[in-house]
């Protein structure tokens, strides 16, 4: 069984599907090379390559068991997906993803629930899979939970910086399948799970937030990328899609949580990617029993 932690009556855990590499300064186009060698004894051997500085960010999926619904939290790269652009992900055809959920004792009909953050190809491509030449939902039996106003915005508006393939090959074929429920970004599934609504990295990315007797804890999908944007919450992401409300965004989540319990799970951070923020100065560090960011 893949490890598990509990969060009063809920458990966590997660499915990994790959590590993406990224060079820190293609992805943090601000920075310098002396930026990233100041925070080498600390990003090093885990944040970041040791021999090759790239940056190393896991794909994972959250599974998130409440007393009434199984859930995934962002669906990751997917297999057979067109996406030249990235080498690493195009045309998959491996089977880890799928052996990381039934390392978890899932199957796929055992989805009640899938929560997608927002619509980039590597949190939305697990949705579907291709059969007989078509994209059909990979999770027969559940409810897709996406922010209308941010498949609007995919749909109407377009993303100048992104393809709009992965709306198109893992986004609609689950609306046309009749398994999407669009919803505002802080829609309430019930007591235990809801949507808040984290805005800045795309048009209406939304943070999923659990609770379960005086426990708590939130998904931030790509609010951060790095633990090294707690140090520097002004570093923008090369995907932000508005640099100036994702800072915002970012600074906001980490003053209203530091010093706290909250369990900040995040994305894209090395495993096992959880922990709390804590205050340090004017800016922040991300820290649980194993690690110091
Ligand atoms: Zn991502």
């Amino acid at each position: 069984m893949a490890a598990s932690r509990a969060l009063g009556a809920i458990t966590i855990s997660r499915a990994v599907e790959l590590t993406m590499e990224f060079d820190p300064l293609f992805f943090f186009p601000q920075t310098s090379q002396s930026d990233w060698k100041e925070l080498e004894p600390i990003l090093k051997p885990h944040a970041m390559h040791p021999d090759t500085g790239q940056l190393l960010l896991p794909c994972q999926s959250y599974i998130v068991r409440t007393s009434h619904h199984t859930i995934l939290i962002d669906s990751c790269i997917g297999n057979h997906k067109e996406r030249t652009n990235r080498p690493a992900w195009h045309q998959k055809t491996d089977n880890d993803y799928m052996l990381a959920l039934s390392a978890n004792g899932l199957a796929p009909e055992d989805i009640d629930y899938v929560m997608c953050t927002h619509l980039h190809g590597d949190h939305v491509g697990w949705n579907t899979r291709l059969v007989d030449g078509h994209w059909v939902p990979t999770f027969p039996n559940a409810r897709y939970i996406f922010s209308e106003k941010e498949v609007d915005s995919w749909q109407n508006q377009g993303h100048e910086k992104f393809s709009d393939a992965p709306l198109v090959d893992s986004v609609l074929p689950v609306i046309a399948a009749g398994q999407a429920d669009l919803v505002a970004s802080d829609f309430a599934l019930d007591d235990e799970v809801w949507l808040e609504p984290t805005p800045g990295h795309t048009p209406d990315h939304f943070a999923v937030r659990l609770s379960s007797g005086s426990e708590n804890a939130v998904m931030i999908g790509d609010m951060m990328h790095t633990p090294a944007q707690c140090r520097h919450p002004g570093w923008v992401a090369w995907p932000d899609w508005d640099p100036e409300q994702a800072i915002a965004t970012r600074r906001g989540f980490m003053e209203k949580h530091a010093d706290t319990d909250m369990l900040v799970c995040t994305a894209h951070f090395p495993l096992p990617s959880a922990g709390q923020i804590v205050s340090d100065g004017d800016a922040f560090r991300f820290v649980n029993d194993d690690q110091d960011w």
